[in-house]
């Protein structure tokens, strides 16, 4: 699929990724078109293929048809004004992605809303990393310096409340970009009525690893749906230094 759907810029990109029907939504589409991958790659010379990158520290930026994926999952809850937390963050694109839904460029929302994204890696070199790739782009240093997307650190399998308590309001949608051994209940208690969690998580019979899907209704009620097979780098303990 790689090979139909490389472009020689992020919107030949994308174009091709929606022509292929790896992207549906025109408004994920629309986001996609405003986060350059250029500047989330390490080799930015293969910025604009179909694929996935190495970015350091065992970890990868997905190919954008899994961005695609997960962002068209989440989206009924990345609404202008939604709370949403990125965990394992990485590059930082999915995040900024994400944020381009939550706070549409010149929307009301955008200037007065109290939508937020955070992404949240346990690795402080890739929670910069995320940050940095951010800044490269006026867009999101605006984002950054206005508090509307925060990098932090931390142990993704707890999800986040803040360092002081201060994000404690939960979250409408949850991206998990790590491979979990369960569910975790943290994460279910963490999310918003409605909201959904996105995360892979391993087959506990050794079958591999599966999208799965938690959704909280309004009524608080949980329904747990298991999608398709996938191969993440897995959600664990933080290296030693
Ligand atoms: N969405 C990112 C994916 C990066 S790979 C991107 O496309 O760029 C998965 C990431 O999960 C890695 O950066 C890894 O450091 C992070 N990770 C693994 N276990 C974690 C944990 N317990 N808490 C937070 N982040 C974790």
């Amino acid at each position: 699929m790689a090979w139909r759907c490389s472009g020689n810029s992020n919107s030949e990109l994308i174009e091709n990724l929606f022509k292929a029907d790896l992207i549906h939504s025109p408004l994920v589409k629309a986001a996609m078109m405003k986060v350059d991958r250029a500047h989330y790659c390490p080799d930015p010379s293969y910025a604009y293929e179909d694929s996935p990158q190495s970015i350091g520290h065992a970890a990868t930026i997905s190919a954008p048809h899994m961005h695609a994926h997960a962002t068209e999952s989440l989206l009924p809850h990345l609404k202008p004004g939604s709370r949403v937390l990125d965990i394992g963050s990485g590059s930082g694109y999915l995040t900024a992605v994400i944020a381009e839904l939550v706070h549409p460029q010149g929307s009301i929302e955008d200037r007065e809303g109290n939508g937020k994204v955070v992404g949240l890696e346990h690795i402080k070199a890739l929670r910069d990393l995320g940050e940095g790739n951010m800044k490269k782009g006026e867009r999101g240093r605006e984002l950054l310096g206005n508090a509307k997307v925060s990098f932090v650190v931390g142990d993704g399998r707890k999800g986040w409340v803040g360092e002081k308590g201060e994000e404690k309001e939960g979250w409408d949608a949850i991206h998990v970009g790590a491979a979990a051994v369960e569910l975790h209940q943290e994460l279910i208690d963490q999310l918003r009525s409605p909201g959904r969690i996105f995360i892979p998580v391993e087959d506990e019979r050794g079958g591999g690893q599966y999208i799965w899907t938690v959704d909280k209704d309004e009524n608080g009620v949980v329904t747990k749906k298991r999608l398709y097979g996938v191969r993440y780098v897995p959600l664990t303990d933080a290296p030693h230094a």
